[in-house]
């Protein structure tokens, strides 16, 4: 059984109401976009379609992030103690399913050891991608 528009939790199948309106965390997206949260597990789910451009503007422009240099240590040692903390949990070959992995970064870099698999959020429910772009 469906919530808002027959849609359901992608992930538990619960079923999904109307919750809240919010900005676009990223800057350049403009207007509000509408929540539906699953009654079941509480997750939230943007309703309704992306911008056409969301995926070329702002943090996922084909452009380097800001001071990504400068980052760039930073979040090598950020993944790698990712990494670490799953490792005891996953047999050597395993799949790594990173949800809402931006532009996949760190399942990129797990690539050595995992099977990659990334999957952003888009349209509303589950989209995907396989790798970074
Ligand atoms: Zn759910």
């Amino acid at each position: 059984m469906g919530g808002v528009g027959g849609l359901t939790c992608p992930a538990c199948g619960g079923p999904l109401a109307p919750w809240r309106s919010v900005p676009a965390s990223d800057p350049s997206l403009p207007g509000m976009f509408a929540l539906a949260r699953c009654a079941a597990c509480g997750s939230a789910v943007t309703l309704g379609p992306a911008p056409p451009d969301a995926y070329a503007t702002g943090a996922y422009a084909a452009r380097d992030p800001r001071l990504v240099r400068l980052a760039a240590p930073v979040l090598e040692r950020f993944d790698r103690r990712r990494l670490a903390l799953l490792q005891p949990f996953l047999a050597p070959g395993a799949a790594v399913l990173d949800v809402g992995a931006g532009r996949g970064r760190f399942v990129a870099g797990a690539a050595d050891a995992y099977e990659r698999l990334d999957q952003e959020l888009g349209d509303g429910i589950a989209g995907g991608s396989e790798g970074p772009s």
